[in-house]
């Protein structure tokens, strides 16, 4: 079996689903992540496939094979973005979650979470009279350095349109939504959509100008709007923001003890044979889901001509 399975552009029948129109529920979001936890990189990959071919959502591979040289060492790392389109605006929005799990990890949270809430953005919202043009990416291999979002850069010929990225990246577990990183440069017209958005829902709401890597960088590297979006544990956006904030000063030699209060709860599962859809709650997925379909929707108002 190859690794890379071709993707076609795929019109499949709508059965399965319930009428797009109809809200998604934290359990079903729950279900998508149970789908995904625990599969094969082609495995997961597969899973998405399925679930875009059983909504009847078209959908469009972006394979690559790429090899990467440290010092001596050549790694190929090969794999394949899945991109949903929505709508025919002048202006570009992007929506982004991880496919990819590390080894070893069922990738629940980390981020099986961030592809359910995705899946659940095709579902509700392919049928609507978009302003902009959405694009729905699954990146592939960001666990690897990013890979996947830095080609979808890299061959991005809709650059000039682009409006603003999201990337979802751990929404899976607790009750605080953490955004960043806040900076200023590359997220002040998103910003304020994601600040109104996170008041108008009620959530607990933490943003900070240190963050997590995930996809967002890419955007970021190549000066396009972007922002990120996870949903923690209480108290973990500080935890999080204290330790990566300290370990770039220097004030941290290393991160606090996985025992010590100051660590993130969120970090002792991410990347562990513990991150399951166990510890993933539908009440979580449901802010992720909530969250960012309001600020796609804002963002969407923000163009109405
Ligand atoms: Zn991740």
């Amino acid at each position: 079996m190859t690794l890379l399975r071709p993707l076609c552009f795929a019109l499949a029948a709508a059965t399965a689903w319930p009428l797009a129109a109809q809200s998604v529920t934290g359990d079903e979001l729950h279900a998508l992540v149970r789908g995904i936890e625990g599969r094969s990189p082609d495995g997961r990959r597969a899973f998405i496939v399925q679930q875009l071919d059983r909504m009847g959502v078209p959908y469009e591979g972006m394979a690559f094979d790429t090899v990467r040289v440290r010092g001596e060492r050549a790694d190929t790392i090969r794999g394949e973005n899945i991109i949903v389109r929505f709508g025919a605006g002048p202006r570009r929005v992007v929506v982004g979650a991880h496919l990819d799990a590390v080894p070893r990890s069922p990738g629940a949270n980390d981020n099986g979470a961030g592809v359910a809430v995705l899946l659940g953005l095709a579902r509700q919202l392919r049928d609507r009279a978009w302003h902009v043009s959405v694009e729905l990416c699954f990146f592939d291999q960001e666990e690897r350095g990013l890979v996947g979002s830095l080609i979808y850069v890299a061959r991005d010929t809709a650059r000039a349109r682009h409006l603003a990225m999201i990337n979802l990246d751990v929404v899976g577990t607790g009750e605080e939504v953490y955004v960043g990183p806040v900076d200023g440069q590359d997220d002040a017209f998103v910003l304020p959509h994601v600040r109104a958005a996170a008041e108008s829902l009620g959530y607990p709401y933490f943003e900070e100008a240190v963050y997590p890597g995930s996809d967002y960088g890419a955007f970021a590297r190549a000066g396009l709007e972007n922002i990120s979006i996870a949903v923690v544990p209480a108290g973990d956006a500080k935890r999080m923001t204290d330790m990566i904030e300290g370990m770039q000063s220097g004030r941290l030699t290393a991160p606090p003890d996985t025992a010590s209060p100051a660590y993130p709860i969120a970090l002792k599962v991410m990347h562990t044979p513990r991150d399951s859809s166990a510890l993933v709650t539908p009440s979580a997925l449901t802010m992720a889901f909530e969250l960012t379909r309001a600020v796609l929707l804002r963002l969407d108002d923000s163009q109405r001509p």
